[in-house]
């Protein structure tokens, strides 16, 4: 086996399964999307380290365990239409492929959305389509979505999002500002919305129209 290989089961084994992630796809696929060819040639050697890297633009791909416990949320069963916010390297989109039926992943970053879109042409990645926008307005066109996840820490669940989401549907997004964030699983039944808190966590923030402003970003206390 090669060593990516073998690092890579070794990631599933010690910062996955450990933090007890069960579901079996959700493993299995952490198995096999090869970590390594979404980050810059620098950081390829630390790729299955427990921990974030930075991706360029000042944004990061976050620590293997993060991009799993989301993914797991989500709670994906093969027939999906999922929205992605935050393309970034594309690794979670990769992931989230690999267990729905077609991912749209919107990205704010014109530079980051190219490097996304030609890595998943490379590794043969045909079921997310990428798009160039802001995504805290979500992505409209393909909507209502059985999921969304926002990988960029976000002032609010957003109303805007909430509504792309159809009966049944989750949304998975980190609330917060700077000095920290929630993880939280939003559900629509019957129309009504409920929330669930998860976890601490750390993003970079979500930008644009719905987004942290520059100087909100750093002053807010709200945690
Ligand atoms: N999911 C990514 C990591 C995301 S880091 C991965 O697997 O690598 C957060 C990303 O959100 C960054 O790429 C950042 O540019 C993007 N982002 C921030 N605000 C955004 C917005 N309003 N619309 C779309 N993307 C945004």
């Amino acid at each position: 086996m090669l060593e990516v290989d073998e690092s890579r089961i070794r990631m599933v084994k010690d910062q996955i399964e450990s933090r007890h992630i069960t579901s079996q796809s959700v493993l299995s696929v952490f198995r096999t999307v090869p970590r390594h060819e979404f980050v810059p040639a620098v950081q390829q050697v630390v790729a299955y380290q427990d921990r974030p890297l930075p991706i360029g633009e000042g944004q990061t791909i976050s620590q293997p365990y993060i991009v799993a416990l989301m993914t797991d949320l989500l709670d994906l069963h093969g027939d999906e239409t999922v929205l992605e916010i935050g393309t970034g390297s594309g690794y979670q989109a990769a992931i989230l492929s690999r267990l729905c039926k077609w991912v749209h992943s919107v990205e704010i970053y014109n530079s980051l959305a190219d490097k996304a879109a030609e890595t998943f042409q490379r590794l043969d990645y045909t079921n997310i389509t990428v798009h160039k926008s802001d995504g805290s307005l979500g992505w409209q066109p393909a909507s209502p979505y059985d999921g969304i996840l926002v990988t960029a820490a976000a002032p609010r669940a957003d109303e805007i999002l909430l509504r792309q989401l159809k009966e049944n549907g989750r949304m998975v997004i980190p609330v917060g500002s700077h000095s920290g964030q929630i993880l939280q699983v939003w559900t629509r039944q019957q129309g009504i919305f409920t929330k669930e808190d998860i976890i601490t966590v750390a993003f970079v923030p979500l930008v644009g129209d719905r987004g942290w402003k520059e100087e909100e970003w750093k002053r807010d206390t709200w945690f």
